[in-house]
């Protein structure tokens, strides 16, 4: 067996790629991979997160669907500073690798059963998938609060999506998506364990392009988890397979508004705003699912966690598009979060050092002045 599925909290092993949430327990479901990574395996001809379909085995090679996503730029910004350019992807954000291989993995059983996906995002995840789903041939029905409107929501609809408005709390929108498992598949970006494996691509490019030397830090926006999780993955594959000497130092940014984590990790009390406000609106995760496997993966992994004030959000957004770097709000914050640990000595400019930028500055609402 070269990966299986199994439940985080008690262990109960799947083989059904549908399952969503452990059939025993209700807790999220992981998937395992036995198979070492190596790079002989590699497919060097292929520039895209595909040059790594080998370490994907629930995949088969002649149903990959792809738009040419992964094998982003890793760029240098300043002597030790990098930038994976993750906005280059084919949707605008890092969100394609986890939605080219759960659409990969289940669109032939969907169109057998003459039936349709549902995910639940308004924002870059729910894009994604609705084009994954189009470039295969699948219907897709992406749940999203009755308020939402703006850039990512045309997108969705541009690309034939059907959409469907749930009124409520965003658990209620989710509840919704999952409902129709029956004639449906819900393959939500937050809880199917395929699409946070398909972020592993990320782990493997950044350490390939590094000629397999890690970088001394990475620092990347977290939110529902599904980037923080997918990218300790990869990097732990790499480790053991003695493929690089160590884990870099993960450190998930997030800001004052949606820092649930940051709280969790350094032992405080996380009270919630009403309303989220904050110009980083693809950070909206106040109560994540994958809470606590958050924290205690970015416990063993020894990273470490930053929390944002909106002010300096805004003022690292205009410094990266200053810069010639037009990324979307929640991706400066990974910028701001490494400017404050700079300040403070926490972190240092003789560490090499890997900003994940992860979606398009395109999409933002933000005026300028
Ligand atoms: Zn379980």
């Amino acid at each position: 067996m070269e990966s299986e599925i199994k439940c985080s909290i008690c262990g109960h092993t799947s083989s059904n790629l549908l399952d969503f949430k452990c059939p025993s327990c209700g807790k999220p479901l992981d998937i395992h991979q036995h198979q070492r990574f190596d790079t002989h395996q590699i497919n060097h001809k292929n520039y895209s997160a595909w040059r790594y379909a080998k370490f994907f085995p629930y995949i088969k090679e002649t149903e990959i669907i792809t738009l040419g996503e992964g094998w982003t730029p890793l760029v240098k910004f300043s002597s030790n500073l990098y930038f994976k350019l993750e906005n280059l992807n084919p949707t605008g954000s890092f969100k394609d690798r986890g939605s080219t291989t759960i659409i990969s993995a289940l669109h032939k059983q969907v169109k057998n059963a003459e039936s349709y996906i549902s995910e639940d995002s308004s924002g870059n995840a729910g894009a994604s998938m609705a084009a994954y789903a189009t470039r295969a041939g699948v219907k897709a029905k992406i749940y999203v609060p009755e308020n939402v409107s703006g850039p990512k929501l045309n997108q969705i609809q541009f690309y034939g999506a059907e959409v469907v408005k749930v009124s409520g709390s965003r658990t209620k929108v989710a509840e919704e998506a999952q409902k129709p498992t029956k004639e449906g598949f819900y393959v939500g970006h937050v809880l199917h364990p395929l699409f946070r494996d398909g972020i592993r691509s990320l782990a493997y490019e950044v350490a390939e392009q590094l000629d397999w030397q890690v970088p001394e830090r990475i620092y990347l926006p977290a939110s529902a988890g599904t980037l923080l999780l997918g990218v300790l993955s990869g990097f732990n594959h790499l480790v053991e397979s003695s493929i690089i000497a160590g884990m870099p130092k993960i450190v998930a940014c997030q800001t004052s508004q949606v820092s649930p984590l940051y709280h969790r990790f350094k032992g405080s009390r996380y009270a919630p705003p009403q309303r989220i406000t904050s110009i980083a609106d693809a950070l909206v995760s106040t109560n994540p699912p994958l809470l606590d496997l958050m924290v205690e993966q970015l416990k063993v992994a020894k990273g470490d966690a930053v929390m944002i004030e909106e002010k300096e959000t805004l003022e690292a957004f205009q410094e990266l598009a200053g810069t010639g770097f037009f990324v979307e709000p929640s991706s400066a914050v990974a910028y701001a979060a490494y400017k404050k640990q700079l300040k403070s000595k926490e972190a240092s400019k003789n560490d090499r050092t890997v900003l994940i930028l992860t979606g398009t500055g395109l999409k933002t609402a933000l005026q300028p002045h």
